[in-house]
């Protein structure tokens, strides 16, 4: 293949702006903001299942404690109503006169019972709504963290986006100047080499692969038309000479 020395030189070009796009690249996957996001949001999950708990702890012991004081209530009422029926004279047979206060003593023992039960219950309410509003807390500050973090990470991500838009121009430029079969050949080793196609010969040097020429190299590039496009024998990229090559 064929192509004007100048036009080589600019291939050089093409490969700086790539280098440049390729770094940008690996900026915006690397910031450190990714992996700060991806910590506070695993936080925060677990933080919202606490507080999930907390929550439904919360609402179960309120059911729990109604629950409890209408089972007071029931037996203080059915305790009332003895006693009424006991103060009234009613109940005159000593046989049932005995029932009636045995049951009177049991209900006060059970009302007794059943009151501890409320006293445990909201004891258990209180402390799951303790719980939740400190969850709440702490999920409202790892929040703000997030989305602290999630700002500065669109900004970074605006401020590479405009700069890889600035080279990507730049490049679409370069690479209109330069003939399309010489691009061609460019993209295809650059795919295949790691990113980079085309190295200057430096002081005998590829730059490519950092290999010096050999002699008989050396004495190939020489003989070398000035347009033909030349190749590192050992890593296949396109050889650009320059003034500095010293040959
Ligand atoms: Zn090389």
């Amino acid at each position: 293949m064929n192509a004007a020395p100048a036009d080589q030189i600019r291939l050089l070009d093409v490969q700086a702006l790539d280098v440049r796009l390729s770094q940008l690249a690996h900026k915006r996957k690397s910031l450190p903001e990714h992996a700060e996001i991806e910590s506070l949001t695993k936080d925060l999950t677990q933080l919202r299942d606490l507080l999930v708990a907390a929550t439904t702890e919360e609402s179960d012991t309120a059911r729990e404690q109604t629950k409890a004081e209408q089972d007071v209530d029931q037996v203080r009422q059915r305790a009332t109503r003895n006693q009424e029926r006991l103060d009234s004279g009613a109940v005159s047979s000593p046989k049932d006169l005995e029932n009636l206060q045995k049951e009177i003593v049991s209900l006060a023992k059970r009302q007794g019972d059943l009151e501890d039960v409320v006293l445990e219950v909201m004891e258990r309410r209180e402390s799951a709504q303790e719980r939740a509003a400190e969850l709440t807390e702490r999920v409202g500050a790892v929040q703000g963290k997030v989305d602290d973090a999630t700002a500065r990470r669109e900004a970074a991500f605006t401020e590479i986006d405009g700069e890889v838009a600035k080279v990507a121009k730049e490049r679409e430029v370069v690479v209109a100047s330069i003939p399309a079969d010489l691009v061609k050949l460019y993209e295809k080793l650059r795919t295949q080499s790691g990113g980079v196609g085309a190295a200057r010969l430096y002081q005998r040097r590829c730059e490519g692969c950092q290999l010096e020429l050999n002699i008989t190299e050396v004495m190939e590039v020489r003989a070398a038309a000035p347009d033909a496009v030349l190749r590192c024998e050992n890593c296949r990229r396109i050889l650009v000479r320059t003034p500095d090559s010293g040959i």
